[in-house]
């Protein structure tokens, strides 16, 4: 297929809007039109990794974590990272990346996290702002529900497990069509009067260009009058880390246990047990203690994370429980995610998981 077909799934997945300011998620070598037989999935696109897809006949290699984050000004192999690049050019092999926008959203990294440690009722940690706006438009009322449909089906009206959300109000509409115009009613140059609704409707900034050229589409005027408006509230269902619950409260002692062996974790680093039974658990793949305060004010006892440096976990204060387990521990099952989300929707599309460990990181024990 054309690697366009894979990346927009993966993408109306996790859009690219998803992503953080310093991320660099998307197609980051090969050209959209091209055809792509095998895919290769990692974790993080290391020359190893390329060599690997250049030996299995792998064409796309989609990795968690984007081997380009900054501009390169130069491409003569000193750093892996132009190596890396240099090769997957030569060999044709498209390189795609797919991080914090997986991150995100609630089908992704941390969602995998919390049921790999066998959490329920989990949620978006730190919701995201500037993700939703607000459309206001006028529609004659025998055509209401049409435009309502079309805005719906384009994406607007989804507010947490609610779809098809609008406010309507019944008013009247004046116009007066000018010269070369042709109105779906009234006459020109003859002041109209209209019963209208107007309709009010929520939706995801990134769908915005979709849902105004479906409200085009559906709506019957020749000049379609909408309000667009920023909305300041949280999308909850986009942002950073998790929580979840235990259906069983368990002590600090035994959680760390099961964390360990759930995420084949060969260590974890963490601060003093603080005594309580261990219920409600934040957790964020890969460098999280920018969600500490997150993780307190939401009541977790645990934080399950990684990167953490030593000044970092005097933060805990005795409130939560801070566990490192690792960069690539907490992200290594992502692999995993994309493989099934690419199969689920492809299911004559060779995939391969990569055999190569990425982690820079070993442990001498
Ligand atoms: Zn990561």
């Amino acid at each position: 297929m054309k690697l366009a077909q894979l990346t927009n799934y993966l993408e109306s997945l996790a859009p690219l809007a998803y992503q953080e300011d310093y991320d660099n998620s998307g197609l980051i070598v090969g050209r959209p039109d091209q055809e792509v037989n095998q895919a290769l999935i990692s974790l993080d696109c290391t020359e190893a990794v390329v060599d690997e897809a250049i030996a299995t006949g792998c064409d796309v290699i989609i990795s968690h974590h984007p081997i380009v984050f900054k501009g390169i000004k130069n491409f003569n192999s000193k750093t892996y990272v132009e190596r890396v690049v240099e090769k997957a050019i030569r060999n044709n092999i498209a390189l795609y990346a797919i991080h914090t926008n997986l991150d995100n959203v609630m089908t992704g990294v941390n969602a995998r996290i919390c049921e790999t440690l066998g959490l329920v009722n989990f949620r978006v940690l730190a919701p995201k702002q500037g993700m939703l706006k607000k459309l206001v438009t006028y529609v004659p009322t025998a055509q209401a529900d049409q435009v309502r449909n079309a805005l719906f089906h384009a994406g607007a009206g989804h507010i947490g497990d609610y779809s098809e959300c609008s406010f309507n109000a019944q008013g009247t509409g004046t116009f007066k069509a000018g010269e070369g115009s042709d109105p779906y009613v009234g006459e020109p140059g003859i002041r109209h009067h209209e019963d209208e609704v107007r309709i009010e409707t929520v939706y995801p900034a990134n769908l915005e260009s979709k849902i105004l050229m479906a409200l085009v589409l559906a709506h019957p005027y020749e000049e379609v009058a909408y309000d667009l408006f920023n909305l300041t509230n949280q999308h909850q269902q986009v942002g950073s880390g998790m929580i979840g619950d235990l259906e069983i409260a368990v002590t600090e002692e035994e959680f760390l246990r099961e964390v360990k062996q759930n995420m084949h974790a060969e260590v974890i680093r963490h601060t003093a047990f603080t005594g309580k039974q261990v219920r409600k658990v934040a957790v964020c793949g890969g460098s999280g203690g920018f969600l500490l305060k997150h993780a307190i004010a939401a009541g977790a006892d645990i934080f399950v994370t990684a990167d953490y440096k030593y000044h970092e976990f005097f933060d805990a204060e005795g409130k939560i429980l801070i566990a490192d387990i690792g960069h690539f521990e907490s992200e290594q099952f992502t692999q995993q995610l994309l493989y099934e989300l690419i199969q689920n929707k492809f299911v004559n599309f060779a995939i391969r998981l990569t055999k190569v460990n990425t982690n820079p990181v070993k442990y001498f024990i």
